[in-house]
């Protein structure tokens, strides 16, 4: 009876999961397990969101092993250690997880695979959570893509058509003794600033699939255009679930044609924004695998002499409590921290807002992004971050300045967006709250601050630090 063992990392779940599902038919007895160890994700260790979400996740997932008899064998520190130690007590043979492609990852994963063959064990790693492995698609004279366009293409055209795996099923879960509670692993905040996350989000495989169901029947009919309305359920939200590995973007796929299968091609053709969004991560996760400095250095090196202003903690912090003065950019930065997640327009106006205006370096904004998303994922926010302050991979041109009152008027033209997140000035008109630099006094009898830059003046500045980059 030969034994293997699963190691849960970012795929926190039992559907559609290749690692598993080798295991199960090779193997007569299968236990999974998480080793907790975030130090090995230096300089990347996860933030407070993500811990949030993992707690929660690794409960969920326990509770599924549960239910069919098994358990998640959880346990803290060195992986490697772990992992022989766990091979003592099982006698098992073989050791199966899904691949990660951040540098980290990378550089753990390579070693621990070398040292555990090394003992005479099989190790086998799976594709996990991209439809595509990132090395498995090049351009035509074989370089990874840097333009999303022709990336897209290639991918879009080479979609893999399988069917998504059923949930795994060991014909015997192995239990040991001495797993540890999640609650062991602190990953919950000591000083409980959590609850409107709770309050959000249903962490685990079963949260997705709801999620997924109520985006299906509603918002993907309108998507191309929801898509950008803060104010409207309008996207689907699975971007947390995305990063822990909860649903696959092949589910996901596989899910949305079924239920179209039948109907008139206009219905269908809605899918094809969608698929595109998830193409852009695939796209972020391409770049980051080819180019791993990426998340510290400028994809564009020109940006190096960018003449960002000096750090300013006290800006920092205005920026990143929601007290800057302009509406539409505090309504996103208060949703992130009650939620842990932000809508994409919105990301992109705080973020424009941060590195053109305030023109502090995007690496400020990625490093508070990492630690308050509950989303937050290396390679999308380092595209993200990238993207917005024109440094990146196909990115935004440095001198596109988002607009934070012309934005609000086009996307969130009610402002229910901006009065759900600054209930103080709900009772204000749109209009007012559109065009606040009109009515000052309207905003600070409602206990608002008065911009922190003048939003002319800073845009001229931060074209004028571009020009002189460009003029180098
Ligand atoms: P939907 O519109 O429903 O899209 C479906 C999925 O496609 C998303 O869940 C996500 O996995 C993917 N996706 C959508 N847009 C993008 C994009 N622009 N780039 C990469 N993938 C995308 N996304 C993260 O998942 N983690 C991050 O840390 C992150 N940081 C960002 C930082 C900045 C400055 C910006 C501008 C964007 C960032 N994004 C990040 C991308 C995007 O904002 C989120 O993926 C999206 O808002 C998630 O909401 P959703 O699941 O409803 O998206």
């Amino acid at each position: 009876m030969s034994t293997a063992l699963v190691l849960f990392r970012r795929d926190l779940r039992l559907s559609d999961h290749a690692a598993l599902t080798a295991a199960c038919a090779e193997h007569a007895r299968v236990l999974p397990v998480y080793v907790h160890h975030p130090d090995e994700e230096s300089p990347w260790r996860p933030g407070a969101a993500s811990d949030w979400w993992l707690h929660r996740s690794l409960e969920a997932l326990r509770g599924q092993l549960a239910a069919q008899g098994g358990d998640l064998h959880v346990v803290r520190g060195d992986t490697l250690e772990q992992v022989r130690a766990l091979v003592d007590a099982t006698g098992a043979t073989a050791i199966h997880w899904s691949r990660r492609h951040e540098p980290a990852g990378i550089a753990r994963d390579t070693a621990l695979k070398a040292a555990l063959r090394q003992d005479g064990l099989e190790v086998h790693s799976h594709a996990g959570n991209l439809w595509n492995e990132p090395w498995t698609l090049a351009t035509d004279a074989g370089q990874p893509y840097r333009v999303f366009t022709p990336f897209w293409r290639k991918q879009r055209a080479q979609l893999p058509d399988t069917a998504p795996l059923p949930a795994a099923r060991a014909r015997e879960w192995v239990r040991l003794p001495g797993s540890l509670p999640i609650a062991a692993l602190e990953l919950l905040p000591t000083i409980r600033w959590d609850a409107g996350l709770g309050d959000t989000w249903t962490p685990g495989e079963a949260g997705s699939r709801e999620l997924l169901e109520i985006f299906a029947d509603d918002a993907i009919s309108d998507y191309a255009k929801g898509r950008d309305l803060p104010a409207r359920h309008g996207t689907s939200r699975l971007s947390p679930h995305l990063h822990f590995g909860e649903i696959t973007p092949r589910q996901i796929r596989h899910a949305l044609q079924a239920r179209f299968t039948n109907a008139d091609a206009r219905h269908r053709a809605d899918i094809e924004p969608y698929l595109r969004e998830l193409g852009w991560r695939e796209f972020a996760h391409h770049l980051l695998y080819h180019f791993p400095q990426t998340p510290e250095a400028n994809f564009n090196p020109r940006f190096d002499a960018f003449r960002w202003a000096p750090a300013d903690d006290a800006l920092l912090a205005r920026w990143q409590q929601g007290r800057t003065g302009i509406p539409l950019v505090d309504a996103g930065m208060r949703e992130l921290w009650h939620t842990g997640w932000m809508h994409n327009r919105v990301r992109m106006v705080v973020a424009s807002f941060l590195t053109k205006n305030l023109r502090q370096h995007w690496h400020h904004g990625a490093r508070w992004f990492w630690d308050t998303l509950v989303d937050a994922d290396l390679a999308n926010n380092t595209l993200g971050w990238q993207w917005v302050a024109g440094c990146g991979a196909d990115a935004a041109p440095y001198f596109r300045v988002f607009n934070p009152y012309l934005q609000a008027a086009k996307f969130d033209p009610d402002a229910a967006y901006i009065k759900r997140w600054l209930p103080e000035l709900a009772p204000l008109p749109a209009k007012t709250l559109h065009e606040a630099w009109r009515h000052p006094s309207a905003l600070a009898a409602r206990g608002y601050p008065a911009p922190m830059v003048d939003l002319g003046a800073s845009r001229d500045a931060a074209l004028a630090a571009w020009s002189a980059l460009t003029a180098e």
